[in-house]
């Protein structure tokens, strides 16, 4: 089987680009994971009905249904569409300053609407400069034992992005990500994760897919602005196998 590759549209396109990428992908008998905006979802669960492309969302609240205006909640998903929801993305910790308290709220959602939750972690610039990355990637997935050990196998993938390479085309090199890896699986052993999937994100393109898909322990890759374009999405995942 080949590897996963999941497509984080984060907040781009509109519903004609995003159907005619979602069509074909779906003609064409992919198995990707399509993750677009919350006003895409309907468009993209029409256009890949039928198909092997699973459908998810980007965020998701921590509340159930009721008076929280502008929160999506997880039925709210359920009901458009989507298996799978991003939970813990940098760009949400860090620019919308979600803190692990409300990123468990988020899981426990998820999970009770019975969303898959892909947890993204990984470290600043400044936390691997002052050597502090392997505590904080550990950090951010011991946030799972708050969970039950049947919850946390129902994770669909967890994602390791360091944040220095979110949308800044320097990847992480495959050393890099090796380690890392190396250490988050062990840990996700531990945590009662060992078959849920371990995706590298970070500035992946059709030219370091290879090598970063190459790297023992990645079993798939997240990518975002690479995702925009049918090309190098096909690249990539023709690359994943
Ligand atoms: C992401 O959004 O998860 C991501 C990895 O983005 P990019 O590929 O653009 O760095």
């Amino acid at each position: 089987m080949g590897k996963i590759v999941a497509a984080n549209w984060k907040m781009n396109l509109r519903r004609d680009a995003a159907r005619a990428l979602a069509s074909s992908l779906a003609g064409q008998g992919r198995d990707l994971w399509l993750f677009p905006g919350f006003t895409l979802l309907e468009t993209v669960r029409q256009a890949t009905s039928g198909s092997s492309l699973k459908l998810g969302a980007q965020d998701v609240s921590p509340e159930v249904d009721g008076a929280f205006t502008g929160d999506i909640s997880a039925e709210m998903l359920v009901d458009a569409g989507a298996t799978m929801v991003l939970v813990g993305h940098s760009e949400r910790r860090h620019s919308h300053g979600e803190t692990s308290a409300l990123l468990l709220r988020k899981l426990h959602r998820a999970l009770a609407a019975g969303l898959a939750p892909l947890l993204c972690v990984g470290e600043t610039l400044a936390q691997r400069q002052a050597g502090r990355a392997e505590k904080v990637v550990r950090d951010q997935l011991g946030l799972v034992k708050k969970l039950t050990p049947a919850a946390r196998e129902q994770f669909c993938a967890v994602a390791y992005e360091p944040v220095w390479a979110i949308g800044t085309g320097q990847n992480a090199t495959a050393a890099q990500a090796g380690a890392m890896h190396n250490l988050a699986r062990a840990e996700m052993n531990t945590l009662g994760m060992g078959t849920v999937p371990l995706l590298y994100g970070g500035s992946v393109k059709p030219d370091n897919a290879g090598e970063l898909l190459a790297v023992a322990g990645v079993d798939g890759l997240l990518v975002g602005g690479a995702s925009l374009e049918l090309e190098s999405l096909q690249t990539i995942d023709d690359l994943a196998g």
